[in-house]
């Protein structure tokens, strides 16, 4: 049976309008609208030329209903700034997210999930010190936020829009908690953007607070304070703060030099003049735009470990593919394009999952 969800999906997926995609498949613009509707079932010659103009597999378009995003639940940041194509397009890479998240759990058992609800707490500091508390990490540097995440058995994939317009998004689903990151900007902002993510998870779990609250704002401070605990920071920053200052503090806490300076300006380490000085030579470093000489880009050690697991056994990630009726590009566009090899030896490891 043909499933017209599908072929929306597909199609949102490559980006592309109905009259486009009607065009690339040799049909009427009038026979991809009605398909799309479920007001016609297509014979399999036509279902074949719209897989092929997709470059999905033809088991996509009739396999059961896709998992949708309750797309109110989630979180955008700069929303308004998405074109509608761009949005649909990271949504529908997020019901593909949960269609492979559902595969995985049901080979793999993975890490509890050990998360707060702090929805009633108002102060993104106090937040980000209860959620560092509760993991028992202290305050100090996050090494691994990714890792950090994921063994708090939150489902992380990425995003591989060739866009920085989207930059992240996060919801609860069935109790549990997702969020999908773009690849597409630098490590440092990235890493940012996960414990943003992180603040709504935990702050803004049943939606948007009401009123005065701004999420946005909340989410900010939450991934500032998580990331850069103000104990630590201001212990461990020398006066007086110079650029080079800035530049050594930005590694030790693995974000973005703008990042870095605002939250010493938020901190009262740095005056608003000091601080605009400082973002000015940073600007003229070449700090606005990107991060010279930045860190490694984080990846899932969930997904390694669970591709060497099955490269083990002797799974490739075409099998995976073929196995969810996905085309192999989105799948790898979900999971960092990580390669599937056998693992290099981790002895001191702790089993991050094992096989159900
Ligand atoms: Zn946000």
């Amino acid at each position: 049976m043909f499933n017209p969800k599908r072929l929306s999906l597909a199609r949102k997926r490559r980006r592309l309008t109905a009259k486009a995609l009607a065009e690339l498949a040799g049909l009427a613009i009038d026979t991809v609208l009605r398909l799309e509707k479920g007001a016609h079932s297509p014979d399999d010659m036509t279902i074949a030329r719209l897989a092929r103009a997709l470059a999905y597999p033809h088991s996509f378009f009739t396999s059961s209903d896709p998992m949708d995003l309750d797309v109110d639940a989630v979180s955008f940041r700069s929303f308004s700034k998405l074109s509608v194509r761009e949005r649909e397009a990271a949504i529908a890479a997020g019901s593909l997210g949960l269609q492979l998240s559902a595969w995985v759990e049901e080979r793999f058992a993975l890490p509890q999930i050990k998360m707060l609800d702090l929805s009633y707490e108002t102060n993104p500091e106090v937040a980000a010190l209860n959620l560092r508390q509760f993991w028992g990490i202290g305050e100090r540097p996050i090494g691994d936020m990714l890792g950090l995440l994921e063994t708090h058995g939150v489902r992380v994939f990425s995003l591989s829009e060739n866009t920085a317009a989207v930059n992240a998004f996060s919801f609860w689903r069935d109790n549990k908690p997702y969020i999908f990151l773009n690849n597409f900007k630098t490590a440092e902002s990235s890493i940012f953007d996960t414990a943003h993510e992180l603040g709504h998870l935990v702050m803004h779990k049943h939606g948007d607070p009401k009123g005065i609250r701004s999420s946005e704002r909340e989410a900010d401070a939450f991934a500032s304070a998580f990331l850069m605990p103000e104990r630590d920071v201001i212990a461990r920053i020398p006066r007086p703060i110079t650029v080079d200052l800035v530049l050594r503090a930005k590694q030790r806490w693995r974000v973005s030099a703008m990042a870095m300076a605002y939250r010493m300006k938020a901190l009262r380490l740095l005056s608003d003049y000091q601080y605009k000085s400082i973002c000015i030579e940073l600007g003229r470093r070449g700090y606005r735009t990107a991060e010279p000489g930045g860190i490694e880009r984080e990846t899932s050690i969930v997904w390694r470990k669970m591709l060497s697991h099955l490269w083990s056994e002797r799974t490739t990630k075409a099998e995976i593919a073929r196995d969810l009726n996905m085309p192999l590009d989105e799948l790898e566009g979900l999971i960092w394009n990580l390669a599937a090899v056998g693992s290099h030896p981790d002895r001191n490891d702790k089993p991050l999952l094992h096989a159900v």
